[in-house]
């Protein structure tokens, strides 16, 4: 019978958990279940605020931390304030190069390819910077042949992106 209910997909009763029959369902009136489909979408308008230059500065392939002009600390990821000082930083170009402090594999991605493809983020402490920043880590045979403390380089993509955090990721530099 086609329901009433165009995105109802299945009505079905739940069974009791409960193995002994000694032991009354106390929910047996609400075993009942109906499963619709529910697609949900958000798009989302964000500003990156006053980080914004390390995103737009990605579009010209430069690294973009922060120093800070009391303590000479190097922020990677950029912070605007100090957080040992209080003091606002000055923008500072980072080379594109670090080593491997942390890193984990995953089976999906959580990207813009519909998260089919498997995932390997590291945390990579950039040449100077005092900080690690969390990226994509790539052509690392599903992390196989990753160490802790191994040189990394950055590489650009060079087409078209969705998100300034993909226009690059790390490779190891053999
Ligand atoms: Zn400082």
């Amino acid at each position: 019978m086609t329901s009433p209910v165009r995105r109802k997909l299945e009505q079905l009763v739940a069974q009791s958990p409960i193995v002994d029959e000694q032991i009354p369902d106390k929910w047996s009136a609400f075993r009942e279940i109906e499963l619709i489909d529910f697609p949900l979408t958000f798009s989302f308008r964000h500003s990156f605020g006053k980080v914004s230059r390390f995103f737009i500065e990605l579009e010209n392939k430069r690294l973009m931390g922060t120093c800070c002009p009391c303590c000479d600390s190097i922020w990677m990821p950029p912070r605007v304030i100090c957080p040992e000082d209080r003091k606002v930083t000055n923008w500072i170009e980072l080379p594109g190069h670090g080593t491997l402090e942390a890193f984990s594999r995953s089976a999906y991605s959580l990207g813009s390819d519909s998260g089919t493809e498997s995932l390997v983020l590291g945390y990579i402490k950039l040449r100077g910077a005092r900080t690690a920043m969390l990226q994509q880590l790539r052509n690392v045979s599903d992390g196989d042949n990753l160490a802790i403390g191994m040189p990394l380089k950055v590489r650009w993509a060079d087409g078209q992106v969705d998100h300034p955090m993909e226009l690059f990721w790390f490779e190891p530099d053999l």
